[in-house]
């Protein structure tokens, strides 16, 4: 399997070049040059797997066996997925009956920080890892050793899940941008707690969208990306949106199961029972995952968007458009709701699926898909993303959104809305269920598409509500309708390593950017940085 940017000036790059470069130098992103097609013959054979020998089978179609060896993925594979508590890594589980009775949630936050975007990390640290010391093993003894420096910016989730990628990893430096103020103590505690040598915390005066622009302008310094070898760990990276695939077709394998029904060579899709994901989506990484697994086969008849008040995507599914918010003269850009994890302006990997809606793809390939077809798909993008970057959004053809919507639909949940959910699936009289903020948007969402289409739906749960007590607690607490009139407690729900987090000693770099001055902010990472590598 070759790569390809979307942008058009890039093509043919192996999959180790794709995930060490992160970002493309045309500043597209990359995708796979074709999507393999998965046979029922082959899905049948999957549906009795285990999780790790699933994710083998899934990323051997991606990753060519003369860049990394039979054996060696099952063993990267196997590694990855050893720091997880539980065996099924990635379990469904119903939720009680409180407005539907097919509701799924698919846990996702089994992993060491107690959030999905582990199940990526885990594996892009050890690919990492895995690169260099093949190259450095090839190099002879007085030779300067290949080295990484990561440098990510994150929202919140994304950081404390690289940092345990690649805590104490030989060769790999890590720079975690965060916005100071703007991600929950739990979250800054995971971070800032890590110790190892490799690891820098920097927080940042700004908002994430600050961060993560910072992060794009440093990468796009071709001086200064080759001089600290940069490699990136947001969800631009196809590692990370190739590993969560997996839990696609393993949840749904999952779910026929549950619904006594069994996926078999010689099955027909129309004896199978009909089921779609919810997910709660920010930077569509983790929905894209689900876009690439239904053009391989996988039998989903929909996809659901779910965002919170910072909804741009839902927008894009109304009308076509996709536009930053417009907001008043002293309104912030980003609001900060209780799903902090999804507070973005735009969806960095939204990219990846416009190629393919401009290509003429939906939900399958575009009966013209060819060369001529690729060439638009990418001097569309182009267009867009200049537009978005001098008018602040594009409005697409009404093509692009037909294509969208044979395969999506989209909702929005206020923090209100967001609140509830959390007190009625606790105090459901049918059992308890205690949802985080971000898998409560998701399951508000798919509460509403319940109407729509009333079937089976798996609501992907992103984060342990532990991680977020400051939206749970209240939310649980205060509800109108409570079963059990007694308090709940952190310690309750909470696992014990989140609540042994809080007294431990911590470390970070702090940067003032004169009050969110972009110029300022580039100016003084570019100078932690530069300083921290310097006796590199
Ligand atoms: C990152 C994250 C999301 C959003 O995922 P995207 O891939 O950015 O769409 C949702 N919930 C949680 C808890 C997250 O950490």
């Amino acid at each position: 399997m070759k790569y390809r940017s979307t942008r058009g000036k890039s093509s043919g790059l192996s999959f180790e070049s794709a995930v060490l470069q992160g970002l493309a130098p045309d500043g597209g992103l990359y995708i796979p040059e074709n999507i393999p097609q998965i046979p029922f013959s082959k899905l049948a054979e999957w549906s009795t797997l285990k999780y790790t020998e699933l994710a083998y089978q899934v990323l051997r179609l991606f990753i060519d066996a003369n860049e990394i060896s039979d054996e060696d993925l099952k063993v990267i594979v196997e590694k990855s997925y050893s720091t997880f508590d539980t065996n099924e890594i990635t379990p469904l589980k119903k939720l009680p009956n409180v407005t539907s009775d097919n509701l799924y949630v698919l846990e996702l936050f089994h992993g060491p920080t107690f959030a999905f975007k582990d199940i990526a990390l885990q594996f892009l640290g050890n690919l990492f890892e895995y690169f260099l010391m093949r190259k450095n093993s090839q190099k002879k003894p007085d030779e300067k050793k290949d080295f990484i420096t990561v440098l990510g910016a994150t929202s919140g989730d994304t950081g404390g899940a690289a940092i345990y990628g690649l805590r104490g990893k030989k060769n790999i430096s890590v720079f975690i941008l965060h916005p100071k103020g703007r991600v929950s103590n739990i979250q800054e505690s995971q971070m800032t707690s890590v110790l190892d040598s490799n690891v820098y915390n920097v927080s940042v005066e700004g908002t994430f969208d600050d961060c993560q622009e910072t992060v794009k302008a440093l990468f796009s310094d071709p001086e200064f990306k080759s001089k600290y070898q940069l490699g990136a760990i947001n969800s631009i990276n196809w590692a990370r949106i190739l590993a969560q695939t997996v839990y696609y077709f393993y949840s749904y394998f999952n779910l026929l199961k549950k619904l006594n029904a069994e996926l078999k060579a010689d099955s027909k899709i129309e004896n199978l029972p009909k089921i779609q994901f919810c997910v709660p989506s920010g930077n569509f990484g983790d929905i894209l995952a689900g876009y690439y697994a239904v053009r391989m086969g996988l039998p989903a008849d929909r996809l659901v968007i779910a965002t919170n008040e910072n909804d741009i995507l839902y927008r894009f599914m109304q009308n076509g458009s996709y536009e930053k918010k417009k907001v008043g003269p002293n309104e912030p850009e980003v609001k900060q709701t209780l799903s902090p994890a999804m507070d973005i302006l735009i969806s960095s990997n939204f990219e990846r699926l416009l190629w393919y809606l401009a290509r003429g793809d939906g939900r399958v390939e575009s009966a013209s898909a060819n060369a001529e077809s690729e060439v638009k798909a990418s001097n569309y993008i182009n267009e867009w993303m200049q537009e978005l970057k001098t008018k602040g959004g594009f409005t697409t053809p009404a093509s692009v959104l037909e294509n969208a919507r044979t395969l999506f639909d989209s909702f929005n949940v206020t923090d209100e809305k967001t609140s509830e959910t959390i007190g009625r699936y606790f105090h459901a009289k049918s059992g308890s269920y205690v949802l985080d903020p971000h898998t409560a948007v998701g399951v508000t969402a798919a509460e509403q598409m319940q109407k729509k289409n009333p079937i089976p739906t798996i609501c992907l749960s992103t984060a342990h509500p532990g991680k977020f007590p400051e939206a749970v607690l209240p939310a649980i607490n205060d509800f109108k309708e409570k079963i059990n009139p007694k308090n709940v407690e952190y310690e309750d729900f909470a696992p014990t390593a989140l609540v042994n987090l809080l007294g431990r000693p911590k470390r970070c770099t702090d940067v003032k950017t004169e009050g969110g001055n972009k110029e300022v902010a580039k100016k003084m990472i570019r100078l932690v940085i530069e300083e921290t590598m310097k006796h590199y």
